[in-house]
């Protein structure tokens, strides 16, 4: 703590790794060895860039940008790019952190990275949101590359952005490598790419219900969220015979008693990804209710899947979805649940899958970008969503191995976190102490 003063995410996300490890860690000390966890902690690079644009009034804008060069042992940086005003760099070394441990565990070949800027794209026209992207990587494309990092979308960060950036480092480099996932299909992106996340989540979820003889057929669900990867998830559950009854977003909850349905699901689609608009503009034209700054947590449902932000599930939550009886917490977010509020889960026998797991499946698309990139191929839908469910299915159970208790039941807190160690730890003895 003393060494990352004014960083509580950060800290938070190495304290629930830490916790996980200790243990393991006392039973097989060679993994300690060459101060490896003191190494782990300690990000590769960490670049800080002033980004200056102009926006439509002729107003020069300053925001700061950054990349989290957190760990190349088991391949290129990897991971995305979040536009916030809440971004700083604590927030993105949290990120950095738990990315080299969930790329891990996809089994494919990336290492950890993750970046952003302060820049907040509410309000923004789309000329000055292009201008903003542009000017970003102006400065980040000389510390980026095809087998150096290769960024990806986030919050604030769609396709549009990717485009723009991916644009613009083409521009800069005069290459057209892979530097970017989450491209559109018109110049190199994957099918399934942006419903990854979502869907990797729910499949995670899926196996998870298994294990106790469950499945998603008439449970009612609850999304908080309403970017891309709540969409995803909201699409994937209602196909797999799920009642989703809410989505959010900074504003609030909506609450829909009735469930989602394929065109309620296209109007909401429309109105955020095209419209840029509001959860409760979607609201009004289903009629819905809509529940002013709340979360969804207060809704009794079978499976909640937090896919907004981090810590936006607090123990006081957690309490009412285990009193309302929740069997299933997937996170499709990065570290929505508190610490208090995973642990609570656990405790009462919830099944509960943190992000760096069950969210997964997004970067091991783009993992599945970067290979059909390099063959110069693109694989056909189902071809993808085949290989995103066989990830998802062996995540699970990597999760189910490393984390089981001696009373039988599964710690996927302690099973991500260790299987992800593992891998990264003997890929950092191997390659000396560097
Ligand atoms: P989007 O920008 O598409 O959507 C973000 C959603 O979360 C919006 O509904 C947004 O509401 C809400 N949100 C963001 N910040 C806050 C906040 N401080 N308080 C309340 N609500 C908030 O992002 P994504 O869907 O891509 O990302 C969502 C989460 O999933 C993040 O934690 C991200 O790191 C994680 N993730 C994303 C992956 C991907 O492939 N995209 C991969 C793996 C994880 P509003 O519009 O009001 O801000």
């Amino acid at each position: 703590a003393a060494r990352n003063p004014g960083q509580p995410e950060f800290l938070q996300a190495v304290t629930e790794v830490m916790e996980s490890l200790w243990p393991f860690i006392e039973k097989n000390p060679k993994y300690a060895d060459n101060a490896l966890l003191e190494r782990l902690v300690e990000p590769e690079r960490i670049i800080q860039f002033r980004v200056s644009w102009m926006d439509d009034k002729g107003q020069v804008q300053v925001n700061r940008g950054f990349r989290i060069q957190h760990s190349m042992a088991i391949g290129p940086y990897k991971g995305g790019l979040r536009f916030h005003p809440s971004v700083n760099q604590s927030v993105l070394k949290f990120l950095a952190f738990e990315q080299t441990f969930k790329n891990a565990l996809t089994t494919l070949p990336m290492g950890g990275g993750k970046g952003g800027s302060d820049f907040d794209p509410k309000g923004k026209s789309p000329a000055e949101v292009m201008r903003f992207c542009q000017a970003f990587i102006q400065e980040l494309f000389r510390h980026v590359g095809p087998d150096t990092d290769v960024p990806a979308g986030d919050i604030g960060v769609g396709g549009r952005e990717v485009g723009f950036m991916a644009g613009m480092y083409k521009k800069l480099s005069n290459n057209a490598a892979c530097v970017f996932t989450g491209k559109g299909l018109t110049f190199g992106g994957s099918l399934i790419r942006p419903e990854a996340t979502g869907y990797g989540t729910v499949y995670f979820a899926q196996e998870m219900l298994a294990t106790r003889g469950q499945t998603f057929e008439g449970k009612t669900v609850s999304v908080s969220g309403s970017g891309n990867v709540a969409q995803y998830a909201v699409e994937k559950a209602m196909q797999l015979g799920a009642k989703v009854v809410s989505v959010s977003d900074s504003s609030g909850t909506v609450y829909d008693k009735d469930g989602f349905t394929t065109e309620k699901l296209a109007i909401l689609m429309d109105i955020k990804n095209h419209k840029y608009g509001r959860v409760n503009e979607y609201a009004q034209l289903v009629g819905a209710e809509f529940f002013a700054g709340q979360t969804p947590w207060h809704i009794k449902v079978d499976v909640a899947l937090p896919c907004a932000t981090q810590n936006e599930l607090n123990l006081d939550d957690a309490k009412t979805l285990i009193a309302n009886g929740v069997l299933c917490v997937a996170e499709g977010a990065n570290m929505p649940s508190t610490i208090e509020a995973a642990k609570a889960f656990e405790a009462a026998g919830v099944l509960y899958a943190p992000g760096k797991a069950s969210n997964a499946g997004g970067v091991a698309t783009s993992g599945l970008e970067m290979s059909q990139n390099a063959a110069r191929l693109s694989w056909p839908a189902e071809e993808v969503d085949a290989r995103l469910l066989q990830i998802m299915q062996g995540i699970h159970a990597a999760c189910v191995k490393h984390g089981k208790r001696d009373n039988g039941s599964v710690s996927y807190i302690d099973g991500a976190n260790i299987a992800g160690f593992v891998k990264v730890a003997e890929a950092m003895q191997a390659q000396g102490v560097i």
